[in-house]
């Protein structure tokens, strides 16, 4: 639980006024007498720069000097529908959309980061045991990661139709979508991004890229940033927390339906990237969320200091396995074919780093969960001898590829087989005035580069289109 210290006197108005709003609103204090504790007075006069200035309200290490209601209402998330507290942490994607999703909607809440040991027990027990965020409590009901439409619901937030029409919406905030933006901003079309989660998209969840030309090295984060920075400055709108669930056409204007709103424009750009690829095999998604996880940046902060399987071969397999290794006790990787698929730089490197150990030639069969409902160990079989033996961690991380995110579209345009999205020339997919660019596309190459390029050639799509 936070701690809060109140330091104030009984003859000052505002210790009054402050003691009776952290009161009336169920907020447990400490009330500290400056009158009869020197060393309260000391600190007083150590934290406001000599000054003796009560109330000063200390929340574990943060102080707030004489605030007001509304300060204590943003700072301990107090609103008309009840108290929001809001369990996540900086690196979490979810918890970034959630933030702002509430921020934007001028929702006091209340930040805990789950990095000290209570909050994180909060979220396990609110959750059954499983660590998931961002879970947000309100007014002591929690909600585990919900999304902006249930928030929208769940906090009685008046959401208005918008009847703009845009020259464009482009359906995904990565780096084929950004791009997109950029470019037709510059040609003086009105853009909309709708991002279902947070700006970024898979490039924003690499540690490294190291491939994207004039940058040597950089971090996806930081990249993306800057892409992000350069869309908004010539003029682009983003809206995040927007999952796109349909598209349909009138008249040549496209209305596009979301969790929370229905937007129209004149074309429509698709990039939704790709999601990780699942195993299939037993208790995997039940496992979900208790040991088992597809993205290192996201949940690799859970197991510093402790022993983790990475299962798969090929670049991302690799590339986070060693990025795990960084901060874990010991990597396991495990892969199913007698070679890894990843290029030659991550295999050379792999052999120089002391706590991995690969297990080869070795089908994963089924993951098993401890009494707490938690991950324990995985049972695989070997593919030559059919034996089969069981490898012991505390979590799993699963990069086995990446399937496309047209589910929603399947309706709409023409997909291959696998789901990719069908496009020709200038990334026109089989319905005139919508365009199609990065993974999501057919013959998408899974680079942040390619996905750039891929931005330009709908954003000129667009141009030949509207012209
Ligand atoms: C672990 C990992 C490491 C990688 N390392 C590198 C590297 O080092 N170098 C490199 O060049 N590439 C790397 N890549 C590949 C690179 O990240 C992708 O090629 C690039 O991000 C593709 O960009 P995109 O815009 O097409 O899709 P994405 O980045 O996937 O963005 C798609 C966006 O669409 C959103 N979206 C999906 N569905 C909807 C919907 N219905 N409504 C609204 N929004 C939706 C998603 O939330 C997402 O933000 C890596 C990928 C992974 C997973």
């Amino acid at each position: 639980m936070k701690i809060i210290k109140l330091y104030g006197a009984d003859w000052c108005p505002d210790c009054r006024r402050a003691k009776s709003f952290l009161a009336d609103n169920n907020i447990n204090f400490e009330f500290i007498d400056v009158d009869l504790d020197e060393t309260a007075t000391a600190l007083v006069e150590s934290i406001n720069k000599g000054k003796r200035i009560i109330p000063t309200i200390l929340v574990d290490e943060k102080s707030y000097t004489n605030p007001n209601n509304n300060i204590l209402s943003s700072v301990f998330g107090i609103n008309d529908v009840g108290t929001v507290q809001l369990f996540g942490a900086d690196w979490c994607p979810d918890c970034r959309r959630a933030k702002s999703f509430l921020t934007d909607n001028n929702i006091n809440f209340e930040f805990i980061d789950i990095e000290s040991d209570w909050a994180t027990k909060k979220v396990e027990e609110i959750n059954n045991g499983k660590r998931i965020i961002p879970t947000i409590l309100i007014d002591a009901v929690p909600y585990t990661n919900p999304d902006n439409a249930k928030l929208t619901v769940v906090l009685s937030i008046n959401i208005e139709k918008s009847h703009k029409i845009y020259d464009t919406i482009i359906i995904g905030a990565g780096a084929a979508g950004l791009t997109t933006s950029i470019y037709a901003q510059r040609d003086r079309f009105d853009s909309l991004i709708l991002e279902k989660s947070t700006v970024g998209g898979n490039a924003f969840l690499t540690e490294k890229i190291e491939n994207y030309p004039g940058f040597q090295s950089i971090s996806g984060p930081k990249l993306m940033e800057r892409m992000e920075e350069q869309a908004v400055t010539y003029g682009a709108v983003i809206k995040t927390g927007e999952a796109v669930q349909s598209i349909s056409k009138q008249d040549d204007i496209f209305s596009i339906k979301t969790n929370t709103n229905t937007y129209l424009s004149k074309t429509v750009v698709l990039s939704t990237g790709s999601t990780y690829r699942k195993l299939g095999i037993q208790n995997e998604k039940e496992l979900i969320g208790s040991g088992i996880h597809y993205c290192a940046t996201c949940d690799g902060a859970f197991y510093r200091d402790k022993d983790i399987i990475v299962i798969g071969g090929g670049n991302s397999a690799l590339e986070e396995g060693i990025f795990l290794a960084g901060f874990c006790k010991s990597v396991k990787i495990v892969n199913r074919s007698t070679e890894f698929s990843a290029s030659p730089t991550y295999i050379e490197k792999l052999k120089t780093i002391k706590n991995i150990t690969t297990y080869m030639n070795q089908t994963s069969e089924e993951f098993v969960a401890n009494e707490k409902g938690m991950f324990q160990s995985l049972n695989v079989v070997d593919n030559e001898t059919n034996e089969k033996s069981t490898i012991t961690a505390d979590g799993v991380f699963i990069f086995i590829g990446l399937i496309p995110n047209t589910k929603v579209f399947e309706n709409v345009v023409d997909l291959n087989e696998r789901g990719f999205i069908k496009t020709k020339n200038l990334a026109e997919t089989s319905v005139k005035g919508i365009f199609a660019a990065g993974d999501c596309r057919e013959g998408a190459i899974a680079q942040v580069a390619a996905a750039t390029g891929e931005g330009v050639l709908a954003s000129y799509g667009i141009r030949n289109y509207l012209k």
